[in-house]
């Protein structure tokens, strides 16, 4: 292969050095092409560069527009913000693809291959937070605030249905709570039925359910969904749902895309309870990885690469301690690169 494709290389915090190093073995016994810029962020941009989010790290990807990323540590509660939202912001990457696909058969929910398409800019996520003292305690009252639009709604449900109908798949159901939040969530159900009446009723079939009774039904019958679409945060915590059906977040990936640039990660985080024990396993972020490649057209090498994954958890039955085995990192990536 002589052309190179430069892309941006976050390690990320935890165990994202760790599982960033699995990955990055695998691609090279495949021969991906990618010309990696190491940037920093998170809490290792904190700790080295003063900043969560450096400069060097947003113009290497504002340069490569396509990054892989370990996860990235936030502090709950107070602290700095999530360098994720930022860089969703940033590149805004509306689009977070989150698929889940049984590769361990055997557990709770076999056969599962679904796909959560998360709306990743607006809702409750946008950050529009205070509080409101009243007497000595300046934490009397704590207000959130959501903003959906018309425009982002478009946006991302247009993005659900064309890869929905692109990828083979039969059907799109809209995840909403237009009963109660009928405003910040109506919109989204009503938008997703005129885009729907306009544009898609001939080419693939939708229906619509409340979100409550959708985390019923993914726990009930999962294998009634194929593509769901939803809001920020009822998106964030249903493909954690869906990570557990496939076998926890160890085999979770995830592609934030935008129009200005996509970055590809696993769904789960730092993990600091187990980093630097070898213990991760890089299965979500290698699977992440697979994704980039069908993102720059890779396709035969992501092939590859899921084949190497899928022969290595269940022909050579080498597997972390999250799905029951007891591999290290390394012992699981050298299996897989002998798999490549
Ligand atoms: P987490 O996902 O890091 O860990 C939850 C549990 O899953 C832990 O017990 C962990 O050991 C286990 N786990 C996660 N990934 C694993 C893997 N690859 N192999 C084996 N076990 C794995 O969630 P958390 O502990 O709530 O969050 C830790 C930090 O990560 C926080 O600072 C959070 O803000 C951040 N975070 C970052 C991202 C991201 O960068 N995209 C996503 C989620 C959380």
């Amino acid at each position: 292969m002589s052309q190179t494709i430069p892309a941006t290389l976050i390690p990320g915090d935890g165990i994202g050095p760790e599982i960033v190093e699995a990955t990055l073995a695998a691609l090279d016994a495949l021969g991906a092409p990618f010309e990696w810029d190491r940037q920093i962020a998170g809490l290792e941009g904190v700790t080295t560069a003063g900043d969560p989010l450096p400069q060097a790290t947003l113009d290497s990807i504002r340069r490569t527009r396509l990054a892989l990323k370990g996860p990235l540590e936030t502090p709950s509660g107070g602290g700095y913000r999530s360098s994720n939202v930022r860089l969703r912001e940033e590149f805004k990457l509306y689009a977070n693809l989150r698929p889940a696909l049984t590769i361990v058969p055997g557990g709770r929910y076999d056969k599962i291959d679904l796909v959560v398409v998360r709306e990743n800019l607006e809702g409750l996520y946008i950050g529009h937070e205070h509080f409101v003292q009243i007497d000595d305690d300046p934490h009397a009252v704590a207000m959130a605030t959501g903003i959906n639009t018309r425009a982002g709604c478009r946006h991302i449900l247009e993005y659900a249905f064309e890869h929905a109908i692109a990828t083979g798949r039969k059907k799109v159901t809209i995840v909403h709570k237009a009963n109660i939040m009928k405003a910040l969530t109506g919109i989204f159900k009503e938008t997703a039925e005129q885009m729907y009446e306009a544009k898609y009723k001939d080419r693939i079939a939708m229906d619509t359910i409340i979100v409550d009774a959708c985390a019923m039904k993914l726990v009930l019958n999962p294998w009634q969904f194929d593509v769901l679409v939803t809001t920020n945060l009822f998106g964030d915590i249903l493909s954690d749902l869906v990570a557990g059906l496939v076998g926890g977040l160890g085999m979770a990936p995830g592609a934030n895309i935008g129009a200005d640039a996509a970055i590809f990660e696993a769904v789960h985080g730092s993990a600091p309870d187990i980093a630097g024990q070898n213990k991760a396993n890089p299965t979500a972020l290698l699977l992440a990885a697979a994704m980039m490649l069908d993102h720059v057209k890779l396709t035969d090498m992501a092939t590859r690469l899921r084949q190497a994954i899928d022969a290595t958890l269940n022909i050579d039955l080498v597997r972390t301690g999250d799905l029951g085995g007891s591999a290290s990192t390394t012992v699981f990536t050298q299996a897989l690169v002998n798999r490549i």
